[in-house]
């Protein structure tokens, strides 16, 4: 017989058949007449109910039935009688796949913290909560793709590994074969990379925009969608040493062109995982809103997760320049009762802080930010006629911040040479970079979103090691 999902079961297109079904054991209780058996295989956040009657199956025979244990279930799919699910499992035959000793495995059925599951990373997929996390992480990786797919954009795999850093500054793991011990050294005793593997010196990307824009000045629109990496020892709940980029990069394009993609972009894959993962998203709001009720009344937040999804989709997100953004800081009463931390003065970098009062207490809604000052930005970013600022947007979104940062580039080839001279870029290093604006280059613009705070922004999941299979921060990498 062939096995049928969870999910497929629960439809109950199969009612009145015989069925087969593989799986996790979540919970077993029962009485001496009959034993429910609660059982999940990760198609859906709901479990199928087996029932086990006591005629029918000694207690010998269900001992290792267990939570935790694999099994392996056939019996006649029926309309349940009991409230809480449509469909159950009269079982016939029940075998154990996989014992798992109630002793020592670690997911019992009370409720564990985030902190004590992010020690078992390898078990919490088979918890509910990482259940729909990490549904909802496939489903908007998928849609990802979907939308530029049907865009006509073309995907590129740029590298992982390279010898150029699109920030123009440090931060990057370095990718060597050399002995660590005893590198090979030049005459003025500085490591030698020309002995290394590439010969040159490597590193980990921080992102695969420079080769983007390459391959945008050919194909027009393409994205890139991979790991990052940055050695930033930033301990955050936003931050993660390795994680995931989608990075459009698009030729004709300028910053207007490119805020209005990236905001339906964002509004797409919301939407998608709205249709396609409703019922794990309403978990995930239903376990936000219980930790809620342990918060003060001020602390609480406006909307459930439901709520401010849809909200996202269907409204405007609110554009403002940098400037204007300071001007809004500036005359807050937040800044009058001097509560921020950081100093608030044109030519700032925005602080967290500054970012989520703007969208969270200012607007209420994601903002587009853009025209930043030159000093504080990339080099490849476009340089605006005033001659201060550049064609940067950010978006920030709602408990999260910056979730996408992008420009319109500088296509003009001296502006360009002038800027990475002033950041210490030599010529010669990106010479491949700088034949695009030599030979047919044209106005282009692009930008990256950085997954795992999106899928935090769609989960509502407050740690970002919570939304990304296995975590790498600093001194972790374990599993
Ligand atoms: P932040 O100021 O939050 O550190 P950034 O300015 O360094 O971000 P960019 O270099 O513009 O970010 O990267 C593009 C996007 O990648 C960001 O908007 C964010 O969504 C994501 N991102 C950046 N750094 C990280 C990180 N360490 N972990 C997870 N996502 C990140
Ligand atoms: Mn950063």
């Amino acid at each position: 017989m062939q096995r049928t999902k969870v999910k497929d079961l629960l439809s109950g297109a199969a009612a009145g058949q015989d069925v087969l079904l593989k799986g996790w054991v979540r919970t077993k209780r029962g009485n001496k007449y009959v034993n429910f058996i609660a059982v999940n295989d990760g198609s859906t956040i709901n479990n199928i109910q087996v029932v086990a009657d006591a005629n029918n199956f000694s207690e010998e025979q269900l001992k290792d039935v267990t939570t935790g244990a694999a099994v392996s279930i056939s019996g006649e799919l029926i309309a349940s009688q009991g409230k809480g699910q449509a469909f159950e499992v009269q079982a016939k035959t029940i075998e154990v796949l996989g014992k798992a000793d109630p002793e020592t495995y670690p997911l019992q059925k009370k409720a564990h913290s985030l902190e004590f599951l992010r020690e078992i990373a390898h078990l919490r997929f088979r918890t509910n909560t990482f259940g729909a996390v990490f549904r909802v992480r496939n489903t908007l990786a998928f849609a990802v793709h979907k939308f530029f797919n049907e865009k006509g954009f073309v995907y590129m795999h740029t590298p992982i590994i390279t010898a150029s850093d699109a920030e123009g500054a440090g931060e990057m793991f370095r990718v060597t074969t050399l002995d660590p011990v005893n590198p090979p050294r030049t005459e003025n005793g500085e490591v030698n990379y020309e002995e290394d593997f590439f010969g040159k010196a490597t590193n980990l990307t921080v992102s695969g925009q420079l080769e983007g824009e390459l391959a945008a000045m050919a194909f027009s629109d393409i994205y890139t969608f991979g790991p990052t990496f940055r050695a930033e020892n930033s301990n955050t709940t936003r931050h993660l040493a390795e994680f995931w980029m989608i990075e459009p990069e698009m030729a004709f394009y300028d910053l207007k062109m490119n805020a209005d993609l990236a905001e339906e972009f964002i509004k797409y894959i919301i939407r998608y995982a709205l249709e396609n993962n409703r019922e794990d998203i309403e978990f995930l709001g239903q376990r936000l809103t219980e930790e809620d009720k342990a918060k003060p009344q001020n602390e609480r937040q406006e909307m459930t997760l439901l709520e401010k999804l849809e909200f996202v989709v269907n409204n405007d997100f609110e554009r403002v320049t940098y400037t204007e953004a300071i001007d809004i800081l500036l005359n807050s009463n937040h800044y009058k009762k001097k509560k921020f931390q950081y100093e608030v003065s044109w030519g700032i970098d925005l602080q967290s802080e500054h970012e989520r009062y703007l969208v969270e207490k200012h607007f209420k809604k994601p903002v587009i930010v853009t025209d930043y000052p030159k000093d504080i930005k990339a080099f490849y970013m476009r340089l605006n006629d005033d001659g201060k600022t550049v064609a940067a947007m950010d978006i920030l979104a709602p408990g999260i911040g910056e979730i996408v940062g992008g420009s319109q580039r500088e296509e003009r080839i001296d502006i360009l040479v002038e800027r990475m001279k002033g950041v210490g870029i030599h010529e010669e290093d990106l010479w491949w970079y700088l034949d695009t604006r030599r030979f047919g280059g044209c106005p282009h613009a692009g930008f990256g979103l950085g997954f795992e705070r999106m899928v935090q922004f769609v989960t509502g999941m407050g740690n970002i090691r919570d939304v990304i299979p296995f975590p790498r921060t600093p001194q972790n990498a374990e599993f």
